[in-house]
C-alpha cells in the first residue's frame, strides 16, 4: 500500500493468454500485479465450453514467450506442424511446407495448457496475485476505479487502481467505457461464418491416425475443416462454415443433414470422428469476428491490449500471436518510460494499432486461401516461384505467409505492404505460365530488384 493507503498495484483485467503473459512481463519489471479474472480458476476446475482447444504457436508468439523467459516450459507442450495437409474430396493427400527454410514451423499447443503455464509462471514471481471468480463491468474513469461483480455472490464493489490492463477479450467492457466516456471509436465486425468444434480421438494403442506434423485442411472452396494435433494422439478438428445459407450451420438442423454434408464433403474425416453427432450437437457454434478500435488508451488510466483492442478472425492463426506481441511492445516501453502511463500508452498504441489493423485484413483474405485458393494450380505454381524467389534474393522477397508466420522482426503493416507488391510480381510473372520453371527468371530477378527495397 502507498502512503495514502493506496494500492500500489497494478490491475490486470483477464487471466487469458494475454492478460497472464503480461502480468509475467510486468512483474519482471518490478510491478505489484494484481489479475482479475471473470472464470473460475483453470488450474484447478474443468473450464466448460472454452473456445478454440488448440491453437498455432508462431514465431512472434515464440519470441514473446521467450521474452518473458516462459519457452522452456512451453516447449514440451508443442507439436510441430511444418506445412499444411490438404485432403480433397476422394481423400487424396497432399502435403505443402510452410516455409522454405526447415525451421520455419509452426506449433499446434493447447490454450488451456499454455494459459495454465503463463499463470504459474506469473505466480511464481511472487508479484502476481490472481483473483478468479471476478467480473470486470465497467470502468469510472474519474476516479479510476474498475466496477466489479463476484461472479458467486453476485455483489458489486468498487475497486480502486493506478492503472488497468484490459486483457478481457473481444467483449471488453473496458473498451465499452473507453467508446462511452473518451469517444473512442470501435466496431466489431461479425464474420458471417462460423465454426464447430469436433473430434479425431487417438487410435487405441495412443497413436495417431493421421500425419501428426502437419495442419490438415479440407478446403471445400465456400466452407472447410481443419484439424490440428493434440499432445494426446487426438486432433481437435474445426469445421468453418456460413451460419446462413445452403449449407449453412443454420441448413443442419438434423443428423441427416449433417451426415450428408460430411459422406459428400469429408468422408475421411468423417470416418475418423466416431462422435460426429454427439460432439456436432453437444458443442456450441462459435462467433468470430474483428474488433477494430481507432484508440486503445484514454491517455492515463486505461490500456487495451490482446482481442479486448484487436479481435481478428483466426485464419492466420495470429490472434495469440498478435496479443504476445502486444505484451512485448508494453514491456518494452515501460523498460524505456518507467511508469510514465500516459507515455507509455500513446506509444503503444501508435507503434501497435497499425500492425493490428494489418493482420485483421490479412487474417481475413486468408480464409479465401485457406478453404478455396489453395484448390487452384496457380496458387501452388505461386508458392513455388515465392520459395524460389526467396531463395534468390532473401534479403528482398519474402512470402507473406513467411514474414507473418516466421519473421516477427517485420511488423504485421511492412509484411501487408510488401505482400501487397509481391502479389502483383507474382500476378504478372505467373499471367502467361502455368509452371514456375517456366518463368524467366532474369525478368523476375529485375522486378524484385526494382520493386522491393531491401529489408
Ligand atoms: P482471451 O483469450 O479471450 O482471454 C480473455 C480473458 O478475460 C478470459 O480468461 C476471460 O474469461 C476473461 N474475461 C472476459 N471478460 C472478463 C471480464 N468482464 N472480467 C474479467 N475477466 C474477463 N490465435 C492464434 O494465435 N493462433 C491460432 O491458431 C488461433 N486459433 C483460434 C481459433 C479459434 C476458433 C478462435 C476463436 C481464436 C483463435 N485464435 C488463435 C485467437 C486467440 O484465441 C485469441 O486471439 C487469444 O485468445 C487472445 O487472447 P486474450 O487474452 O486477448 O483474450
Amino acid at each position: 500500500m502507498s502512503p495514502s493507503g493506496s494500492d500500489d498495484r497494478v490491475t490486470i483485467l483477464g487471466a487469458g493468454l494475454a492478460g497472464s503473459l503480461l502480468a509475467v512481463f510486468l512483474a519482471r519489471r518490478g510491478l505489484g500485479v494484481e489479475v482479475l479474472e471473470k472464470r473460475a480458476d483453470m488450474r484447478h476446475e474443468e473450464i466448460a465450453g472454452g473456445r478454440s482447444i488448440n491453437l498455432a504457436l508462431a514465431d512472434r508468439g515464440i519470441h514473446a514467450l521467450r521474452a518473458a523467459g516462459v519457452m522452456d516450459r512451453v516447449e514440451p507442450l508443442l507439436t510441430p506442424m511444418p506445412g499444411r495437409m490438404l485432403h480433397d474430396q476422394e481423400g487424396t493427400l497432399s502435403f505443402q511446407k510452410y516455409g522454405r527454410r526447415p525451421e520455419e514451423i509452426n506449433y499446434s499447443v493447447s490454450r488451456a495448457d499454455l494459459n495454465r503455464v503463463l499463470m504459474d509462471a506469473a505466480e511464481a514471481t511472487e508479484c502476481v496475485s490472481f483473483r478468479f471468480g471476478t467480473a470486470g463491468e465497467d470502468l469510472d474513469l474519474e476516479t479510476g476505479e474498475v466496477v466489479l461483480t463476484d461472479e458467486t455472490s453476485g455483489e458489486s464493489r468498487r475497486h480502486p487502481t493506478r492503472v488497468v490492463f484490459a486483457a478481457d477479450g473481444a467483449g471488453s467492457p473496458i473498451r465499452k467505457a473507453l467508446v462511452r466516456d473518451c469517444g473512442v471509436n470501435a466496431s466489431v465486425e461479425p464474420l458471417p461464418h462460423a465454426y464447430k468444434e469436433l473430434v479425431i480421438p487417438a487410435a487405441a494403442d495412443g497413436t495417431y491416425r493421421i500425419e501428426r506434423e502437419a495442419l490438415h485442411i479440407w478446403p471445400r472452396g465456400g466452407y472447410m475443416l481443419i484439424a490440428l494435433p493434440n499432445l494426446d494422439g487426438s486432433f481437435t478438428v474445426t469445421l468453418f462454415l456460413a451460419a446462413e445459407g445452403d449449407p449453412s450451420f443454420a441448413s443442419l438442423t438434423g443428423e441427416a443433414q449433417v451426415r450428408e454434408l460430411f459422406e459428400e464433403q469429408f468422408p475421411d474425416a468423417m470416418a475418423l470422428i466416431p462422435d460426429l453427432m454427439r460432439d456436432f450437437f453437444a458443442n456450441p457454434t462459435g462467433q468470430l469476428g474483428t474488433v477494430r478500435c481507432d484508440r486503445w488508451t484514454d491517455g492515463a488510466k486505461a490500456v487495451l491490449l490482446g482481442d479486448a483492442a484487436h479481435a481478428v478472425v483466426p485464419f492466420h492463426g495470429q490472434g495469440m500471436n498478435c496479443a504476445f506481441e502486444d505484451c512485448v511492445a508494453l514491456d518494452r516501453l515501460i523498460g524505456a518510460q518507467g511508469e510514465d502511463w500516459p507515455v507509455v500508452f500513446a506509444a503503444y498504441e501508435s507503434e501497435r494499432k497499425a500492425n493490428a489493423d494489418a493482420i485483421a485484413d490479412m487474417a481475413l483474405e486468408n480464409y479465401v486461401e485457406m478453404r478455396d485458393t489453395v484448390r487452384d494450380p496457380i496458387f501452388h505454381v505461386r508458392k513455388t516461384l515465392e520459395f524460389l524467389l526467396e531463395q534468390r534474393h532473401p534479403d528482398r522477397f519474402i512470402p507473406r505467409y513467411s514474414m507473418v508466420m516466421f519473421h516477427e522482426e517485420i511488423p504485421y503493416a511492412e509484411a501487408k505492404r510488401r505482400g501487397e507488391i509481391q502479389r502483383k510480381i507474382l500476378e504478372e510473372l505467373t499471367a502467361d505460365e502455368t509452371r514456375a520453371d517456366e518463368v524467366p527468371l532474369a525478368a523476375a530477378d529485375a522486378l524484385v530488384r526494382e520493386r522491393l527495397e531491401p529489408l
